[in-house]
């Protein structure tokens, strides 16, 4: 039976979605524990990537190599760079680049050397799969009204674009307003897509990623980041997932 990878990259997301899983087995490699078990029938392995572009794409590798997954997803949260994405709302990303990639002259800004390209689309079928789980979760009113107030946020929607990967967390007006100029289309910028989606695109592993934008990686990004991620975010990931696999075994 095929296996589905869970992967976050930070504590109080991974532990919402252990909250969903009874009866885990955990095993532990490469200093991570992978924790196995079943949602809606569907056999899982959540796991912790760690923060950051190496420490990603090892827990894919490990992953794929060692736990014969055969789709990826990846649940987090992420800096608003559009001025559509705004703080609660949930990007699934359709194709991914490392902002911090750049080998030129030899080759092209953002290009990956050897692989000529600078983007790693994400599967379309997963990736519409996890869009629906998240429109049908927002629906149902994931976030409660006390703390959507208390964050001061405005509807939520689901968005599908470009999200950007590097090894920095973006926290200042001015470099948040070059990465927007730079690459326009990129809706948001995290620290770990781009790496896994590197991985599975060299194993031939079908991936998909969520993020919900946690601040909008500007002068105020660190402590928006810090609230969100304690009163939301969590809960968000776990409860888009519960919808993700209730779809699949429906
Ligand atoms: N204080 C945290 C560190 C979080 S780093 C801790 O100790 O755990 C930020 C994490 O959230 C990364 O996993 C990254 O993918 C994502 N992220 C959220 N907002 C971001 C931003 N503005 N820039 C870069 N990454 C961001």
């Amino acid at each position: 039976m095929s296996r589905i990878a869970i992967v976050s990259a930070m504590h109080p997301e991974l532990a919402a979605v252990l909250a969903w899983l009874p009866q885990a087995q955990t095993q532990v490699v490469a200093g991570r524990e992978f924790v196995l078990a079943r949602w809606h029938g569907q056999e899982v392995v959540a796991v912790l990537s760690r923060i950051g572009k190496v420490a990603a794409a090892t827990t894919a590798t490990v992953l794929i190599e060692r736990f014969d997954v055969q789709q990826v997803l990846f649940t987090g949260v992420a800096g608003g760079l559009a001025p559509q994405a705004q703080v609660g709302d949930v990007v699934v990303a359709n194709a991914f680049l490392q902002h911090d990639m750049d080998a030129s002259p030899l080759f092209p800004r953002y290009e990956v050397p050897w692989y000529g390209r600078t983007h790693f689309a994400t599967d379309a079928v997963l990736t519409a799969a996890l869009a629906r789980a998240a429109q049908t979760a927002l629906a149902s009113g994931v976030l409660d009204a006390q703390a959507a107030a208390e964050l001061g946020l405005g509807t939520a929607r689901v968005q599908a674009g470009l999200i950007v990967s590097g090894d920095r967390f973006v926290s200042t007006l001015a470099e948040s307003q070059r990465l927007q100029q730079a690459l326009p289309e990129a809706l948001a910028v995290e620290m770990e897509g781009a790496a896994v989606a590197q991985v599975c695109h060299d194993y031939g592993v079908p991936f998909a990623a969520l993020r919900t934008i946690s601040d909008r990686a500007d002068d105020a990004a660190h402590a928006d980041f810090l609230k969100f991620v304690e009163r939301v975010a969590s809960r968000y990931s776990a409860e888009i997932l519960e919808r993700f696999f209730a779809q699949r075994a429906a």
